[in-house]
């Protein structure tokens, strides 16, 4: 439901757009606002632009980074208005509501929207599962911040208004079939770069585009719970060889 979706701010510059976004929420019905490192905030302008959505702003979570922002979500999608080097799955507004939609067990949700000068760098794109492009003039794709979270809580009001609201998870599920959250996949992660450092398979000096594909990989897996642990315990296995073969 909306209350299960996390729209996150990142490194906001300007704290007008940080009231204005939390304005277009309110008024779509979204009320989680997680703000990752804003320049300026909590501000007078934000305040004064968010017109009545001051509890918004009030209950906002401020974190230093994005990993911090999404850790416990099971779904990250990134909003872009242009394409990047390593393309990615990437929807559109109404297919990213119907991909919220079928995956009730992926709650709660993040959408992060990036920096107003630069939007979200590519490292942070690497964390999401999907990345989500308004289709606005090719000549001008850019929106303004607030303006882009308008749309996208559009999109999801929509649906909410729709005969089939947003799914809630409708069984209940073993823990090793849940979906895993950023943070165990970002983990699962981690354990693997390290393994494949300790194999000489991975030169950090050198990633090339290595780590870019590993995670885009994993973000369009969507592994489980179950699935991270028979892999994490599959690195361990080697690396406990690899320490009796070498003692
Ligand atoms: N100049 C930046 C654009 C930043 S706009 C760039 O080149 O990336 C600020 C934020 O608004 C973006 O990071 C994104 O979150 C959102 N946004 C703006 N236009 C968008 C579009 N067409 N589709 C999706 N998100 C958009």
């Amino acid at each position: 439901m909306l209350d299960q979706i996390k729209i996150i701010l990142c490194f906001t510059s300007h704290p007008g757009n940080i009231g204005a976004a939390a304005r277009a929420m309110k008024t779509m019905g979204l009320s989680q606002l997680v703000l990752v490192s804003p320049k300026d905030f909590p501000s007078e302008e934000a305040s004064a632009r968010s017109s009545g959505a001051l509890d918004i702003l009030d209950n906002a979570i401020v974190v230093d980074s994005v990993e911090e922002a999404i850790k416990d979500c099971k779904l990250v999608i990134g909003t872009s208005s242009r394409s990047r080097a390593l393309p990615w799955p990437l929807v559109e507004p109404r297919e990213m509501v119907q991909i919220i939609n079928e995956k009730p067990q992926a709650r709660p949700v993040a959408i992060l929207f990036g920096r107003e000068s630069v939007g979200l760098l590519n490292e942070e794109l690497q964390l999401c599962n999907y990345h989500v492009n308004i289709p606005a003039n090719p000549e001008y794709m850019s929106l303004n911040l607030a303006s882009a979270v308008q749309i996208i809580s559009y999109e999801l009001r929509l649906q909410f208004l729709n005969e089939s609201p947003l799914k809630e998870e409708a069984f209940e599920q073993k823990d090793s079939e849940t979906t895993a959250t950023s943070e165990q996949v970002e983990g699962l992660y981690q354990h693997i770069e390290q393994t494949m450092m300790t194999t000489d398979f991975f030169d950090p000096e050198n990633p090339k585009l290595l780590s870019a594909r590993m995670r885009r990989l994993f973000a369009k897996s969507q592994l489980n719970q179950g699935e991270v642990n028979i892999l994490r315990g599959f690195l361990a296995s080697i690396e406990k060889y690899i320490k009796r073969k070498t003692s």
